[in-house]
């Protein structure tokens, strides 16, 4: 932790303060954030900032730090959260001290805006862009982190209950049948001064609510923001992005985004070639696309199977790429199905022996009936 840094600490009861650890440092692990134990103390590099964790009489001290307010709230929400879930008989019932103090004034999710669904663009069959305009997107703007957090409402809702944050930096959430879900997106483009953000989402029928909500958004309709999520992608000289249509959106901003002197290899992996989206034109970048066996992943051929198509060659096609090494500096990017995701992590964590600074190998989704 740096001295530039917010901090804030809390403390946790916990009948069981090192079998709570384990469960959390386990946890992080599976999520591929670095975590070092140095005896009674652990600290954990997650998301926005770190989290250091301690262990004392039946209890768990935690001291979160972040560049920003709001990236210590995130952090705040993150950890009780999980120790809500995952930690048995943990008393979360917990104050901070210290930054992430937006949470403690107004009770709303940081940087929380309401925003209304302008035009409604097909990309493809599977892709659908929605403008969504709001007032003071300014926390959003370019180079704060390309991923939100969007609170969707029940199909029809037109006023929507939307969640607060608690003392403790959990959320809480309105109960009643208008209650709202919250699911990860990344913005696409963001105008601040005309107070719009472009989000594209994939259309895998009405089994999920945001994608309920996108294929049947209509100008108008409300939905709620937070965030934003999301570290910087890392300066490299070449860079592999890798991705099924959940991460299309986030490789076409980093496209958007790199300099003409950057090189690299983009895979995307689609239904089939009428799939296919326009992608921006980057001097540097080869782009190939990988079709899924004729089967849709949502649209009108996959509506209800939940994306269990064969994913495996996309996989092989990402293996498959030759990493430069004559000195040039990589970066890894890849967002595919948590199975698929699996594999690009043993390949490039161990098969290729790439540190965290080389690559980012990221769950986007999950497909029902996978195990785990
Ligand atoms: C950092 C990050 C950024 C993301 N950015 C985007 C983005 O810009 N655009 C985007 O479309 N997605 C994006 N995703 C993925 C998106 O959050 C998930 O697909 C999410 O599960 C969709 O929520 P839902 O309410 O539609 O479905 P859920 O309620 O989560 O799931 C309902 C059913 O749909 C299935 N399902 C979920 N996603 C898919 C899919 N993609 N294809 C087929 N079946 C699916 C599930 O297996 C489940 O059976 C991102 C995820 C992360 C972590």
């Amino acid at each position: 932790m740096t001295s530039t840094e917010l901090h804030a600490t809390t403390q946790v009861r916990v009948p069981d303060p090192a079998a709570a650890m384990d469960l959390l440092c386990d946890f992080y692990r599976e999520h591929d954030c670095d975590v070092q134990q140095n005896g009674e103390i652990t600290v954990i590099a997650a998301g926005p900032g770190t989290f250091r964790l301690g262990t004392g009489d039946q209890k768990l001290g935690i001291t979160v730090a972040a560049p920003t307010d709001t990236g210590v709230s995130q952090l705040q929400t993150n950890i009780i959260t999980l120790i809500d879930r995952m930690v048995p008989g943990a008393d979360v019932n917990c104050r901070w001290q210290g930054a992430g103090r937006g949470r403690a004034a107004n009770g709303k999710l940081p940087n929380f805006r309401e925003l209304t669904v302008g035009n409604v663009t097909d990309l493809g069959p599977d892709m659908r862009r929605l403008r969504l305009h709001g007032d003071d997107l300014s926390p959003y703007r370019a180079g704060s982190g390309i991923h939100v957090r969007l609170l969707v409402p029940p199909q029809g809702e037109t006023m929507p209950q939307w969640p607060g944050l608690g003392e403790n930096g959990m959320l809480v959430w309105p109960t009643g049948e208008n209650r709202v879900e919250q699911r990860t997106y990344t913005i696409r483009r963001i105008n601040v001064d005309e107070g719009w953000m472009d989000i594209d989402f994939v259309l895998h029928g009405d089994n999920g609510p945001a994608s309920r909500f996108a294929g049947h958004a209509a100008p108008g309709q409300l939905v709620g923001v937070t965030g934003p999520i999301g570290n910087d992608l890392p300066d490299a000289d070449w860079y592999l992005f890798a991705a099924d249509e959940t991460g299309i959106p986030a490789v076409c901003h980093y496209l958007e985004a790199l300099p003409t002197d950057k090189t690299g290899q983009v895979i995307f992996e689609v239904s089939g070639p009428g799939a296919k989206i326009d992608i921006p034109a980057h001097p540097g970048f080869e782009t190939v696309w990988v079709f899924r066996d004729g089967t849709s992943a949502g649209g009108s051929a996959g509506h209800g199977q939940s994306g269990r198509a064969n994913r495996a060659d996309f996989a092989t096609a990402v293996c498959d790429v030759a990493l430069p090494d004559d000195g040039r500096r990589i970066f890894c990017w890849t967002a595919s199905e948590q199975a698929v995701h699996r594999q690009l992590q043993q390949h490039f964590r161990k098969e290729c022996g790439l540190g965290r600074d080389q690559c980012l190998v990221m769950t986007f989704w999950r497909a029902e009936g996978q195990d785990g």
